[in-house]
């Protein structure tokens, strides 16, 4: 069965699921395709209040939720909680504002009155990652649910109680059958949902490899997509930056979630001046990390989240130290029989080195020395991905002129990089394309449908504006 939750803490099988029948399936997309046409003829305002009811939910059963995810993948239960608390956050924010952001938009035109309405389109297949289990979800679900669009959730093979949880949530807040249906897919059956007439887009979270196959069916089938994919992000500090705002809180921009975050700072690009100073403090910082049990509120270093993640770390790190790469810190094993890995940092790395252009997902940190602003930038764009970035500077001024040189969908500039509801998410280059949560994810999978209304024709009165 592919479907199973192995605790990383332990490598304990906890659960192992059934995967989905072509019954199971066919259901789901006439139960959701009823829907979609129902959804129409209800007043938006009903779904806000099942949508605020989800957010209840899930604050009145944090604890559950968190253990839940703690137990598939590893996080810590800390860590955990605050997901829940964000995705009650994000359901709030759709069900208070959606039915604003989609109101008609008027159009100044010579045509008559015109307007873009916002209309649902159909059944959106999600395609969804382990690291955040249920946020991950929330960021397509709660957008969609507003808009009309009911959803089939295809979650990761790691994390099967995460996705029966977030179901069980949707459900007991009342959503009408077919609104959120986690299925236990195989990839040959996304690909056939995808195909099925009655899908209109797919949105997917993943990596680049994910991405590529996924939205080749997509491509394939012309259903619109959205693609979260992968990250280098960089975490530039300037020459001015104040170098203890800098320690509080480069550590946790790369070891939060065991590392594993698309957007965690996976190379630190340090003005020569601060560059000791830097890699000495981060290594004090990161040998404070104690990994433990992640249900442990005193544990700060959880497992990675599979096995298979730590092998594929463990491989990047040794071609990365083969290729001649410094090992500043870390890389030593951890005497538990969980999947952790020791915080590590490298340095020394050219950009022949193969860790100089691919993602590391987990807690391992390159750092790079830059002489300039204009060698801090280039560094930061000389990557296939372009997702997120932070950057430290002597004021925010100066910081947002060097993230408006950076080749990505988000900047952070004196802070950590965090993630609300009314921000958008999303990248550029092999970092995918669209955006999630905001406005811009709340229209993702909306007919931005013209509509153009006068009392009678007057086609003298057009000046060239017929086909
Ligand atoms: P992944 O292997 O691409 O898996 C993501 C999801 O896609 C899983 O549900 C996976 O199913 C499914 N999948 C993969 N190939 C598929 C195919 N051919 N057909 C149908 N489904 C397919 O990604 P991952 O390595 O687990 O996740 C980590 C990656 O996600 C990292 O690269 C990270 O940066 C990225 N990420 C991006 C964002 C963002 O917003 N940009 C956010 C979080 C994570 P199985 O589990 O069954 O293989």
């Amino acid at each position: 069965m592919a479907y199973k939750t192995i605790n990383p803490f332990n490598n304990e099988v906890v659960k192992e699921y059934d995967n989905a029948t072509k019954e199971d399936i066919n259901k789901t997309l006439e139960i959701d395709d009823k829907l979609y046409h129902q959804f129409k003829k209800q007043p938006i305002s009903e779904r806000a209040a099942i949508l605020h009811k989800i957010a209840d939910l899930m604050r009145k059963n944090e604890d559950d939720l968190a253990k839940t995810m703690v137990l598939d993948m590893g996080k810590l239960i800390g860590e955990a909680k605050g997901e829940v608390e964000l995705c009650a956050l994000i359901a709030d924010y759709f069900a208070d504002n959606a039915e604003n952001l989609l109101k008609p938009t008027p159009i100044k035109s010579g045509a008559g009155d015109a307007w873009v309405e916002k209309q649902s389109t159909g059944t959106i297949m999600m395609v969804e990652p382990w690291n955040f289990p249920y946020y991950q979800i929330m960021r397509v679900f709660a957008p969609n649910f507003m808009v009309g669009n009911p959803m089939i959730l295809k979650h990761a093979s790691n994390t099967p109680g995460s996705a029966v949880a977030f179901e069980k949530v949707v459900n007991d807040a009342g959503a009408p059958e077919g609104s959120l249906t986690n299925l236990f897919l195989s990839y040959d059956q996304v690909s056939d949902i995808i195909a099925d007439d009655r899908i209109q887009g797919v949105a997917l979270t993943g990596s680049e490899r994910g991405g590529q196959s996924v939205n080749k069916v997509a491509g394939e089938n012309l259903k619109k997509s959205t693609m979260e994919l992968g990250g280098t992000d960089a975490f530039i500090v300037t020459s001015d930056a104040d170098i203890d705002q800098v320690m509080s809180v480069a550590a946790k921009a790369r070891i939060y979630n065991a590392g594993q975050v698309c957007t965690s700072s996976k190379r630190f690009i340090v003005a020569d001046n601060l560059y000791n100073e830097f890699v000495d403090r981060l290594t004090k910082k990161f040998a404070e990390f104690k990994p433990g049990d992640p249900m442990d509120p005193t544990t700060t270093l959880a497992p990675m989240s599979s096995a298979r993640a730590k092998d594929k770390l463990t491989e990047q790190v040794n071609e990365a130290v083969k290729a001649g790469a410094k090992v500043q810190f870390g890389n030593k094993p951890i005497d538990l029989p969980g999947q952790f890995f020791m915080p590590t940092i490298l340095t020394d790395i050219d950009s022949k080195n193969p860790a100089y252009s691919k993602e590391m997902f987990g807690p391992v940190a390159q750092v790079y020395k830059a002489a300039s602003d204009e060698e801090a930038i280039d560094i930061a764009n000389d990557s296939n991905y372009g997702l997120g970035g932070i950057v430290f500077s002597g004021s925010k001024e100066h910081g947002a002129e060097v993230a408006k040189q950076i080749e990505t969908g988000m900047v952070f500039v004196n802070t950590f990089m965090f993630t609300l509801p009314e921000l958008p998410f999303g990248g550029v280059k092999k970092s995918g394309f669209g955006r999630e949560m905001s406005s811009l994810g709340l229209e993702a999978f909306v007919n931005e449908k013209l509509i153009v209304a006068v009392d009678k024709p007057d086609l003298n009165n057009l000046a060239g504006g017929l086909f």
